[in-house]
């Protein structure tokens, strides 16, 4: 019988793996990613972290089971091919250029943002390869206030978003996030958002944890209340367990709850 799920897109951080676990990511779902993987489903690991941090961390949690696609800074795509990951250059290329036509649109106006951020917070604003803003705020009240200054700042430019973890935050263009490089992925393996089931923890992962993109939503119980919300609100499964744990039960729930529909 046909698996009604054939994509499974999940958060990395908080959300499959957590540093305190041991295994870092619970065997209960790298045995069940395995078995589904066997049958023709894809794992997709999308991720804020870089690409070089995360093949560090997926190294270090020495899971048995490998991503088939890696999606990093939020937006990013790369492909399984063997034992390393290739570069899904057409999306990539693409998201760069248009990244970096609207940066330079940005630029101009950052320093009077950045002024009035440093004259109220003690907060870690600095540029990197991937955003000329990049925001590390002391809490997450402080990033509350800085982000909601950002946010007017640039309230003329809608295809500019911000994208937030935790008290983390950069920009980025709104075309491109986890959702719509999830939907991507889904586009290359011809799978249609029916068959998509979408997991995560934090601010970052809502665009992706959307019925636009995905069928079935799961948030694990350390999720933040914002996202857990989100994900009920639509018909998602909201697990009383944390991270992968909590990951494996929804996974659960939805392919024992669409199986017994197909029984019927
Ligand atoms: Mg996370």
């Amino acid at each position: 019988m046909e698996l009604p799920i054939k994509i499974i897109s999940t958060d990395f951080d908080g959300t499959v793996h957590s540093d305190g676990e041991h295994p870092r990511v619970p065997l209960s779902l790298q045995n069940r990613i395995a078995e589904l993987q066997e049958r023709g489903v894809k794992w997709v690991v999308n991720t804020g972290r870089d690409f070089n941090s995360l093949v560090a961390a997926l190294d270090s949690a020495r899971l048995k089971v490998a991503p088939d696609y890696l999606v990093v800074v939020e937006r990013e795509i790369h492909v399984r091919d063997g034992q390393g990951y290739d570069a899904c250059l057409a999306w990539n290329e693409r998201c760069r250029s248009d990244q970096a036509i609207l940066f330079a649109k940005v630029e101009p106006r950052l320093e009077a943002v950045v002024d009035w951020i440093n004259e109220r917070y003690q907060a870690v604003i600095y540029a990197d390869d991937y955003s000329p803003f990049c925001l590390a705020a002391a809490t997450n009240g402080d990033a509350d206030g800085i982000l909601r200054h950002v946010g007017e700042a640039f309230r003329d430019m809608p295809e500019l978003s911000i994208v937030r973890n935790d008290v983390y935050a950069r920009f980025s263009h709104a075309a491109y996030n986890k959702g719509t490089a999830m939907s991507e992925v889904a586009r290359l393996n011809q799978v249609s958002r029916n068959h998509i089931l979408a997991a995560g923890d934090h601010y970052n992962d809502l665009p992706m944890l959307s019925l636009d993109h995905a069928r079935y939503l799961v948030a694990p119980a350390n999720a933040i209340s914002e996202v857990k919300a989100w994900v009920s609100r639509q018909g998602g499964y909201v697990s009383l367990d944390p991270y992968g744990h909590g990951v494996v039960q929804g996974l659960d729930h939805f392919l024992d709850q669409t199986t017994a529909k197909v029984a019927i």
